[in-house]
């Protein structure tokens, strides 16, 4: 059998080391909001021990004949009140750990925005920019039905995360459905919406970031528009944030990708830049801006920075060189716990993952109810009830760190951890 190397040309890491562990993160912050809200230890227990983790192989048949051993994950961290919910990852360093850290995250945020899911995620160690389009579809298939039996609208529900997209969750709901024997829309988020998606599904990442700097700026008395925004990542999250916050009036002086940044500190023309990416496949090159690299971009003047890459990405080396003044997060983990200390000493307001990129998963809800009755929603519906949610959630979570005088971050950990522990507490102990 021939093995195909997984090296990545195209999806490296900006990150400070490469051995980095989400997983120790989301403890470090779980035991940040314990130390203040004191649950019982039982009780506190129960959110420290994922659900189910799943190993599978992921054999592939490559265009070339070889064939090619992949490896998948799925975890199911939490579905206290509801069925899983979670994306799927393409990415060479998909681990174990990684996807345990996401479906944590998860959790907390299904409880923050008060949906009636769980939380869980999935991945598979992969380049899917080194993948033919035929070689992704086999994968796809194939992890699936490694899943088969664990995933389904009413157990766990993936959707589309970092390497993933509309395509890839097309192929998903095939394969689950075929292996059923009927159409099950259901069983996955983040479709193209003439198989079940959701209008507004594909930008709510990037429409709910573009509420939580609105609401974050509004308690600084600054509005969108005398707003400057720096993005990494121009992917689903980060391209969609800087076209809505663009076109609310901010300035976005600066975006990046894994190629490299661009920086006008006079605003870059987004709907432009949208098109010269299309046209050039990059986004260095665009006329008048100036090639800058990730490193660089992280540590611009700027009023909101915000991550929309991978994890990791402000940490204990750059936190003191930042020069924005709220950290928005688009991507999930991307602020070590090492680098929040820094920033809450420095004055710099973070306004966390499990909040401030929440909006995918709300119309990834919505999407999920309107499958399950077969009506579905104008736009404007789902915009209306997304803002509803995204405002409800800030407001909650910033009286929760009030209430305690604590950063957004721990706020937002003992707002999930008091819902968690409540419904819990109602369910009773199975045993
Ligand atoms: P994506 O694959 O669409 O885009 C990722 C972007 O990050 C690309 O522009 C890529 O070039 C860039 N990138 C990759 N490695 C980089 C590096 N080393 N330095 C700089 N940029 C790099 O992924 P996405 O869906 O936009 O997800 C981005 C982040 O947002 C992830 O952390 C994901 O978990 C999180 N997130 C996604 C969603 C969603 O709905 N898609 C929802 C919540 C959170």
């Amino acid at each position: 059998m021939t093995v195909k190397s997984t090296t990545s040309k195209h999806l490296g890491r900006v990150g400070p080391i490469d051995h980095h562990n989400p997983l120790q993160d989301m403890h470090a912050q779980l035991t940040k909001a314990e130390r203040i809200l004191k649950p019982d230890r039982n009780d506190i227990e129960a959110l420290r021990h994922p659900k189910r983790q799943v190993i599978v192989s992921v054999p592939v048949r490559m265009d070339d004949g070889s064939l090619h051993y992949f490896t998948g994950y799925r975890v199911l961290y939490d579905n206290t009140r509801g069925p899983g919910k979670g994306g799927i990852r393409y990415h060479p360093d998909v681990t174990l750990d990684e996807v345990t850290a996401l479906a944590g995250w998860m959790s907390w945020k299904c409880a923050i925005l008060d949906l009636a899911f769980g939380g869980a995620k999935g991945g598979v160690a992969c380049d899917p920019s080194s993948l033919s389009e035929g070689e992704l579809e086999r994968l796809t298939r194939r992890y699936v039905a490694e899943i088969f039996e664990l995933i389904g609208p009413t157990i766990d529900i993936p959707a589309p995360d970092l390497g993933t997209s509309p395509r890839v969750m097309a192929w998903v709901m095939d394969t689950f459905s075929m292996k059923k024997g009927y159409v099950e829309p259901g069983v996955v988020t983040g479709k193209p919406i003439i198989l079940g998606g959701s209008k507004g599904r594909e930008e709510a990442t990037g429409r709910g970031l573009m509420y939580a700097v609105r609401d974050v700026q509004r308690t600084r008395g600054r509005t969108l528009d005398q707003t400057t925004v720096a993005i990494q990542g121009f992917g689903n999250v980060g391209s969609n944030a800087a076209r809505l916050l663009h076109r609310a009036g901010a300035r976005v002086i600066a975006v990046s990708d894994v190629g490299g940044g661009i920086l006008d500190p006079n605003g870059l023309d987004i709907p432009l830049l949208l098109t010269h990416r299309e046209e050039h496949h990059s986004l260095v090159g665009f006329k008048g801006a100036t090639s800058i690299d990730n490193a660089t971009l992280l540590e611009l003047p700027c009023e909101v920075l915000l991550p929309a890459a991978l994890e990791a990405q402000i940490h204990e080396g750059n936190a003191g060189r930042l020069r924005a003044q709220v950290v928005v997060e688009g991507a999930n983990g991307p602020t070590t716990p090492d680098a929040d200390d820094i920033l809450k000493q420095r004055g710099i307001v973070v306004v966390p993952d499990i909040l401030a990129n929440a909006g995918g998963v709300v119309v990834s809800y919505f999407e999920w109810v309107q499958d399950r009755y077969g009506f579905f929603w104008p736009e404007s519906d789902v915009i209306a009830r997304l803002e509803e949610k995204m405002n409800a959630a800030f407001a909650s979570v910033w009286d929760e760190a009030a209430l305690h005088s604590v950063d957004l971050r721990t706020g937002a950990y003992i707002l999930a951890i008091k819902r968690l522990i409540e419904a819990r507490r109602l369910r009773g102990f199975y045993a």
